[in-house]
């Protein structure tokens, strides 16, 4: 008897008939003799309608409203899910993030965990019960509901995981982590494992099968992390931590991301502490900024340039204005079309030759690169949105991604 759990997307409990399927699937799992806590998304696109729903009426709601809001959304799918049990003769019972035992500070809209406190949870499943947790939310010290950052369920599931020492199952709409996002390359391959490392940079530059906080709690804990389909019995992808077998020297992945804004602050004085001027007024306000390139100084005057979320960028804009009339820059261009295309792979630190390869592709396809960035496993570039798709297929298929790696024909 295994304690296992399991998380199931928005995708996965879209409609009636899609939570009948889950919770087809907890029972086969619950007769099979494992012990099994749910966390569950909001329904389908639930969470978008509820935030158009307020912008609606008003452009700024208040962020402690929009998390009682958002939170309405896992709460619904918790409940119909038990439900859905119950017809199969399941017992099971919801619980809301704060009655599971997810306690977060009270930063809202992107609250961090503090700590799980998994005593009713435990008694439940001691009781026989299956447990569903609504996703994405817990409760601040004041007890107020709070949530977690978007994509924040993959998060919940792995923190719960964690505080049980349970085995972590992430169900969604696709067979696992593929080589880039499938639905854009149809020749995208599955991946058998993938390591944390690897993970994480994808997740973080875009490829949204996992939310990165989720990835970073796995690596972390140690918790391997499995990612495979909620409605096929395919094997899925296992995340961990262990020696990665089949990835040296070879990019494992391509991440994308279509959400990008860009800002240049231009002809910044050259001196100490211009930067921590412009980034800390950003950071106060809890606006999360990417990629950051500073020119080489011309006559004691730089270029700033960063990107950052696109939704981000109209609360972002008159912070970034007002320093730069403070510190006497020049002025401020935005431009909000902007993407982003990452390589990702152990082999990338090991082998020279990989940004260069990255380089001529993009240039071979007509695509102005305007920045770069890396880590030590991973190259990205900023490049105009529109040409994203077509700088994703054409890496995919430079790099051979579409072959079997070593260890798939061992
Ligand atoms: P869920 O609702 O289950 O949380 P998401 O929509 O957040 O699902 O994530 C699943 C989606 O992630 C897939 O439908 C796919 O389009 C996208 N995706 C992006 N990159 C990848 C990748 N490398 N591998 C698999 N899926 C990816
Ligand atoms: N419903 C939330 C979102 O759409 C959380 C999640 O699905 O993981 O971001
Ligand atoms: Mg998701």
């Amino acid at each position: 008897m295994a304690l296992v759990v399991q998380k199931y997307g928005g995708s996965s409990v879209g409609s009636a008939a899609l939570i009948k399927n889950v919770a087809a699937r907890i029972k086969r799992r619950v007769d099979a003799g494992d012990q099994v806590v749910a966390v569950v998304s909001a329904m389908g696109d639930t969470t978008d309608a509820l935030i158009a729903l307020a912008r609606q009426i008003t452009d700024e709601p208040e962020a402690r409203e929009m998390d009682v809001l958002l939170s309405t959304g896992e709460t619904q799918s918790s409940a119909l899910l038990v439900m859905a049990l119950h017809t199969l003769g399941v017992d099971a019972i919801s619980l809301s993030g704060g009655q599971a035992g997810m306690r977060t500070d009270s930063v809202h809209r992107n609250a961090r965990i503090l700590a799980i406190e998994p005593k009713r949870v435990r008694e439940e499943v001691d009781r026989g019960r299956v447990v569903i947790v609504a996703g994405f939310q817990g409760l601040t010290e004041g007890m107020d509901v709070a949530t977690i950052g978007r994509g924040g369920s993959d998060t919940t599931a792995v923190a719960f995981a964690a505080a049980l020492q349970a085995r972590c199952e992430i169900y969604t709409d696709v067979d696992g982590v593929y080589t880039a996002d499938p639905r854009l390359v149809p020749e995208a391959r599955k991946l058998q494992d993938i390591s944390y490392e690897e993970m994480l940079e994808l997740a973080s530059k875009g490829a949204k099968v996992m939310a990165p906080r989720a990835v970073e709690l796995g690596s972390v804990y140690n918790i391997p992390i499995l990612v495979a389909s909620s409605t096929r019995d395919a094997p899925g992808t296992l995340i961990h931590g262990g020696v990665d077998m089949e990835g040296f020297n070879r990019v494992r992945g391509i991440a994308h991301d279509l959400d990008v804004a860009k800002i240049t602050i231009r002809h910044v004085p050259d001196r100490p502490g211009v930067a921590a001027e412009i980034f800390e007024p950003l950071a106060d306000a809890h606006l999360s900024v990417d990629t950051i390139v500073q020119n080489a100084s011309e006559e004691a005057l730089t270029d700033i340039t960063f990107t950052l979320a696109r939704n981000d960028l109209a609360r972002a804009l008159p912070h970034v204005q007002a320093v730069a009339k403070a510190i006497g820059a020049k002025d401020v261009v935005a431009d909000e079309h902007m993407g982003k295309v990452s390589i990702v792979g152990t082999g990338i630190q090991s082998a020279p030759g990989y940004a260069a390869r990255m380089f001529r592709v993009l240039s071979e396809a007509g695509i102005n690169i305007e920045i770069i960035s890396t880590s030590e496993i991973r190259i990205t570039c900023i490049i105009p949105e529109a040409s994203v798709d077509a700088a994703v297929r054409a890496l995919h298929k430079a790099f051979e991604l579409e072959k079997a790696e070593v260890a798939d024909t061992l």
